[in-house]
């Protein structure tokens, strides 16, 4: 079994050197600096290759059988379809997970003819000049410690996360808040490191109510739990909760299935019901964790996960949904080009024939020009917040007609008492185009989370809301997640139309 000979640092000792990094998930840093970059140019050689061979997205328009009725919020609709490819059986003699215990030998024990192990150097001196040049990964030894890769974390440090507060739009109320659902995430860490909807069968022992129903998907809780830690600049090298950061990554990480697709070396994180939507999730942690802590270890994971959403996207249509390469919807859009943006922002390899297809997914949902349906033009509120946002990520500007629009409806319609999805996701929009509409949003929003938040006994911290899919398959954890993410806004991510947002564009 694994798991009695896998080290598990929720064990570890608490004295342990802050800088000291065990090897766990770490398994990279055993490598030799050689073989690191052979791996690396290896995986840039094949998406170059992906790139190269792979069937151009059809300029035909997006052909939809049947069109159901618009509803308004379908999005996180996590019960649909398993995924379709069943990875267990249909690797290429990959390894299931990540061989942690004998992290030198694992790609040499891959059969696959394009194994990593199998690989001549010559591709180190592959030219990649010409696609994805601007992402390819900076030299860690050259940004002082505690600097971040990409500007658009910037606002997580310590001192830039309490000026970012006052500045713009958090108070103490907000932050206390904050301080309290990172403890109640804490304290609902499963021993093996990760977290799971049914927050009830760990330490907390069903002292809190409102569990969610997604038990099968470990992953995706895992990742909401840990995005709140990060979004405070909690890493798994500094701050309070560090080893449970850490714990968390780990078992992230041995849950990666690293798999050979279409040539392309890929690291599935997709679990149970929650399919693409946990791939995203985690993904953009581990691009976020890499991206904070410049940890070599994580650099590798973070890119095999953004190597499996450059996969699972929909040829066609250049969309992402529960399963691979389907015709996509825009919620599970939104998490995939979150993580595609975050490995960007930390100088990971996206291609830019991906983005250009999420673009054309986004045009095929949008309509009058500002508002975003589901799976066909519409304008749902949740899926306008989501289309809204990756069109600020992917370009659009402040006076852009569409983001001008969109803003206005999304500032009539305002907060929502319940639909932490959309509340997520439009408080973001708002926040990034400032003025009166942030203003007004986030007076309101702040004062209502800080409101309904458990502020007695072991639920304290914590929130349970009922208004979106989520609420019930994510449960308590779940809300806590978003709420905590929504109040963290001030600084989670710096504003895109701020002026150190360009560097940070995607490579279009
Ligand atoms: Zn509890």
């Amino acid at each position: 079994m694994r798991s009695s000979t896998v080290h598990n640092p929720m064990e570890a000792e608490q004295d342990e050197e802050p800088g000291e990094s065990r090897s766990s998930f770490l398994w990279l840093n055993a490598m030799p600096s050689w073989l690191m970059s052979t791996v690396v140019h290896f995986i840039l050689l094949l998406i170059l290759a992906l790139i190269t061979v792979a069937p151009p997205i059809a300029s035909a328009h997006l052909h939809i059988a049947s069109i159901p009725v618009l509803q308004d919020e379908p999005v996180l609709d996590f019960e649909e379809e398993r995924l379709p490819l069943d990875v267990s059986n249909t690797t290429l003699n990959s390894p299931s997970n990540f061989a942690i215990n004998s992290p030198i030998d694992a790609p040499e024990s891959v059969d696959d003819p394009t194994s990593i192990a199998d690989v001549d150097p010559a591709p180190i001196h592959v030219d990649t000049s010409d696609s994805g040049q601007e992402t390819v990964p900076r030299n860690d030894s050259t940004l002082p410690v505690g600097s971040y890769l990409g500007s658009g974390l910037d606002g997580r440090g310590e001192q830039a996360r309490k000026q970012a507060v006052f500045t713009s739009g958090g108070n103490d109320a907000s932050e206390a808040a904050v301080a309290a659902a990172l403890e109640w995430l804490a304290n609902h860490q499963m021993p093996d490191g990760g977290w799971n909807y049914d927050h009830r069968v760990g330490p907390c022992n069903a002292r809190c109510n409102h569990a969610g129903t997604l038990t099968d998907c470990r992953t995706g809780a895992t990742a909401q739990a840990l995005l709140p830690f990060l979004g405070a600049g909690q890493t798994h090298k500094t701050g309070k909760y560090k080893k449970n950061v850490e714990a968390g990554l780990y078992f992230l990480t041995q849950q990666m299935k690293v798999k050979t697709q279409m040539g392309l070396q890929c690291g599935d994180l997709a679990q149970g019901g929650g399919s693409m939507y946990s791939h995203g999730m985690a993904a953009i942690v581990l691009c976020e964790a890499y991206a904070m802590t410049h940890d070599k270890g994580l650099m590798m994971p973070a890119q095999l996960s953004l190597n499996h959403i450059v996969y699972a996207q929909d040829p066609v249509g250049g969309g992402w949904r529960y399963g691979v390469r389907t015709p996509g919807d825009t919620s599970v859009v939104g998490w995939q080009l979150m993580a595609l943006k975050s490995g960007h922002m930390a100088y990971l390899q996206v291609p830019p024939g991906t983005i250009v297809g999420a673009n054309k997914f986004l045009d095929s949902v949008m309509s009058d020009y500002a508002y975003y349906g589901y799976t066909d033009p519409g304008r749902g509120q949740a899926t306008t917040a989501i289309g809204m946002l990756c069109r600020m990520y992917l370009g659009w500007k402040k006076d852009h007609p569409g983001i001008e629009k969109g803003i206005e409806y999304l500032s009539k319609t305002g907060p929502s008492p319940g639909n932490m999805y959309y509340n997520y996701y439009a408080t973001q929009c708002m926040r990034h185009y400032e003025g009166e509409h942030w203003d007004k949003w986030n007076v309101k929003m702040r004062d209502s989370l800080v409101k309904s938040q458990e502020k007695d006994g072991h639920m304290k911290g914590s929130w349970a809301m009922k208004g979106d899919h989520g609420t019930e398959r994510g449960g308590r954890l779940y809300c806590t997640s978003m709420a905590t993410m929504i109040l963290e806004v001030y600084y989670r991510h710096m504003p895109i139309y701020g002026k150190n947002a360009a560097e940070d564009e995607f490579p279009l």
